[in-house]
């Protein structure tokens, strides 16, 4: 009996190998086509400076890419190649889903790296096919028409002398935060995020960040990711800064946004997986979609709406020398004003695709977007520079809070989930598509 069950264990072992082996070359296989895909988007850095946001793999790649300076010639020939050896190495149907996700994941990646080269080489999209080629994902198109109900909701909310945007403007200015409290601020933003995500997302220890206040820049907060479980955040300081931007940036660029996020990757997916692509994060790919989503969604799962007010009335609002029983209109009104996020993306795609100019583009901003003139100016610098990523964050969090929800009642576990796994734009889309 004993050597029997000594036998039958030792089958499980061996039966163990023989099921091991092939999975075994799997990865191995992936590993090296991995390889070839960051030292790849590393040579694509050389030609953008933009491209590359995030790298920590060995540091004599990112030398080699830098010493070898590929033309984007080579650069499309060699993506072309390993596309093809990518597509030859398509796990078995019964590898585990991680094992397929990886796959899928890292097809798609390299064909958003080989739009952008092409881009990079002259090639001009249209704004819908760029989203799609690069994001994985086409914004839904809007008119004016679209945005006359809440304008006409926010005239009422906001009545007075002068234009909407005037009034809107004059409202705000009760809700800035004095430049020498900002740090004060944002602490306390941020030690708000960080202790609820911490109630749900365990993260490795030593994850820490530094925060940095800059000028002269198109976006209004930035998450550098260093790698090490360490981030650089730089808020930009160049218009007023409100304070509805605390949590917002906070919960966006730290916790449970861009930090938690790649944090995660590297934990889960470099270090305990050993994928070497997670070691790189290439700006324009569908990896910002789901990063600007999650970023985006994080902030409501960390901070429901009456969660935030209560947070906001007892410490921000007093933190930044506010009057705290003005905080509920405050979020109304700018609840009203997030459903014209879109009118932002409508903007771009009629600039982008050259049916308006800059200024028509700022206009479009401000009159449906009820962005400031600044702050609509910063916005069609975002887009000279960034492009299509405008629709990263909108239709982003709106992808993700559909496939959150849809999943069921544990937002913080299916958020820990979708941001711990490779997963694309369109992945999510399907899913929801058969809920
Ligand atoms: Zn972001």
């Amino acid at each position: 009996m004993k050597f029997g069950l000594e036998h039958w264990a030792l089958s499980i072992v061996l039966a163990g190998f023989a099921l091991a082996a092939p999975m075994r070359a799997q990865d191995n296989t992936m590993n090296t086509l991995a390889e070839r895909y960051v030292r790849l988007v590393l040579a694509v850095g050389q030609h953008d400076a933009d491209y590359v946001d995030a790298y920590y793999g060995p540091p004599e790649w990112r030398k080699e890419a830098e010493a070898e300076k590929l033309p984007l010639t080579e650069i499309a020939s060699r993506a072309s190649t390993l596309a093809r050896d990518v597509a030859a190495a398509k796990p078995p149907v019964t590898a585990d889903e991680m094992t397929q996700l990886r796959h899928q994941y890292l097809a798609r990646q390299l064909e958003a790296a080989r739009a952008r080269v092409s881009m990079l080489a002259g090639t001009r999209l249209r704004f819908d096919e760029e989203s799609k080629a690069l994001y994985d994902a086409v914004a839904p198109m809007h008119t004016e028409a679209d945005f006359a109900e809440v304008l006409k909701q926010l005239e009422a909310k906001l009545p007075g002398q002068g234009v909407l945007i005037d009034r809107y403007d004059r409202f705000r200015s009760r809700f800035l935060v004095p430049r020498e409290r900002l740090d004060a601020v944002f602490k306390a933003a941020i030690e708000g995020c960080r202790s609820r995500t911490l109630q749900h997302i365990t993260l490795p220890p030593g994850e820490s960040f530094t925060v940095e206040y800059v000028t002269n820049k198109s976006w209004s907060g930035y998450n550098w990711y260093q790698g090490n479980y360490h981030s650089l955040i730089q808020v930009n300081s160049d218009l007023p800064i409100y304070v509805d931007r605390a949590i917002d940036l906070a919960c966006h660029e730290g916790y449970p946004g861009h930090h938690v996020y790649n944090v995660l990757l590297e934990k889960n997916l470099l270090r305990d997986r050993g994928w070497i692509e997670f070691s790189v994060y290439p700006l324009f790919s569908p990896q910002s979609l789901i990063a600007e989503g999650t970023a985006n969604y994080g902030i409501e799962v960390a901070f429901p709406r009456a969660d935030r007010l209560e947070f906001e009335r007892r410490v921000l609002f007093p933190t930044a020398g506010l009057n705290p029983s003005d905080a509920a209109q405050y979020y109304d009104v700018l609840a009203l004003v997030d459903r014209l996020s879109y009118a932002g993306n409508e903007a771009a795609r009629r600039y982008l695709d050259g049916a308006i100019d800059a200024k028509a583009a700022a206009d479009w901003h401000e009159k449906y977007g009820l962005y400031s003139r600044p702050r609509a100016e910063q916005r069609v610098r975002f887009i000279d520079q960034y492009r299509s990523y405008v629709i990263n964050y909108n239709l982003g969090k709106d992808m993700v809070a559909a496939y959150i929800e849809s999943r069921g009642t544990d937002r913080w576990r299916e958020f820990a989930r979708l941001i711990s796994s490779p997963r694309l734009p369109s992945a999510l889309a399907v899913n929801n598509a058969r809920r």
